[in-house]
């Protein structure tokens, strides 16, 4: 493990969560970067830690600004759990991050990676924090055949790593390993770089291509959605999502769902005024937007109508482009949003 160790100094990227980390910083980073590469996470990373320095100004902040700080990140529900896992955090541990497994598992959101991550990076344990890329690697390092989507073959990878762990520095061997997932052995693995080919097991017997084992692809499902960008006065319709549903917390534009993209303008429109019951009139489409979010790709099409009053619209509310500026929306809605302010602004 010494050669990997040499390899992860020597080449490891600067990354703000990694100069002087705290069991904070390497939460809040280490639920940034579930499914997020390292390079957009950083300004995010950036602005979080001006905005909720500590646990205490994340408990104590409104949701609706933890969530506008989180915007574009996707995935909401994260940022809902950092928040009410920070008030855990106050309420029962005295405002300390635990450095116990079975006290950081009462802290919501936090699962077994990010376990691992806080006791290895922060608190300096020998802890497996086993992420995509370290199932990667040890699946093709020790020869796992095995499908790594299964629970099961998460914790035999966890037990092999906390076996090749060493004594001294665990936690930097535990990082050297993520940071070859990002860098060598990623999807394509870069063998002849790569500090542990002499024993790994994919590259002594030419595997490179039937390692690793993943069996199931998310499958998406499409829908075609008609977003209404209602307007009067340079006020638009727009509403916060309940909840319970998926997004809650974030603002979206009014919309209805397509059965496709052709469907004829004219049908589209005395479907949206059926369900706002307001008199609306065509204005503009504006460009269309992808949004992939769960398992739904989503093709958005957005159009800007009118209409002559601001009538009441239950659970919608009417606001100007510089309010909704200040509004956390979906990254989909959130496009959307940035095309209606050009019209606007010219
Ligand atoms: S030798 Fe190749 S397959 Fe093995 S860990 Fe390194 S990059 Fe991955």
């Amino acid at each position: 493990m010494e050669r990997l160790r040499s390899w992860f100094q020597t080449n490891k990227r600067s990354l703000p969560w990694r100069d002087n980390p705290t069991p904070y910083s390497v939460w809040v980073s280490e639920i940034m970067l579930q499914q997020t590469r390292a390079e957009v996470v950083i300004p995010y990373f950036h602005e979080w830690m001006k905005k909720f320095p500590n646990i205490q100004s994340l408990a104590e902040a409104p949701i609706e600004s933890v969530i506008k700080t989180w915007e574009g990140l996707g995935y909401y529900s994260r940022a809902r759990n950092l928040h009410a896992g920070a008030q855990t955090i106050i309420q029962q541990f005295s405002g300390q991050i635990p450095s116990s497994s079975d006290e950081l598992n009462k802290i919501k959101g936090i699962g077994p990676y990010t376990i691992g991550a806080i006791r290895s990076f922060a608190f300096k344990q020998k802890a497996a924090a086993v992420d995509g890329n370290v199932l990667r690697v040890i699946s093709r390092y020790k020869g796992i055949k095995e499908d790594i989507g299964k629970t099961k073959t998460r914790k035999l990878i966890e037990n092999e790593v906390f076996k090749i762990l060493p004594e001294n520095a665990p936690w930097e061997i535990m990082e050297a390993f993520i940071e070859l997932g990002a860098q060598v052995c990623g999807k394509k693995a870069l063998c002849s770089s790569c500090p542990l080919k002499r024993d790994c097991y994919t590259n002594l017997n030419g595997q490179q291509k039937i390692l690793p084992i993943k069996e199931k692809k998310i499958q998406y499902e499409k829908r075609f959605r008609a977003v209404a960008l209602i307007e009067n006065n340079q006020h638009f319709l727009v509403r916060k999502v309940n909840e319970g549903e998926i997004m809650s917390g974030l603002y979206e534009f009014f919309y209805i769902d397509l059965n496709s993209p052709e469907e004829e303008i004219n049908k589209i429109l005395t479907h949206l005024e059926k369900k706002s019951a307001l008199p609306l009139i065509y204005r503009k489409k504006l460009p269309k937007v992808n949004h992939t979010f769960t398992r739904f790709r989503v093709q958005i099409l957005p159009f800007l109508l009118q209409t002559k009053e601001q009538k009441e619209v239950p659970s919608y509310q009417w606001k100007t482009l510089e309010e909704l500026d200040l509004l956390p929306f979906s990254s989909g809605h959130k496009k959307v949003l940035q095309n209606l302010k050009k019209i606007f602004k010219t």
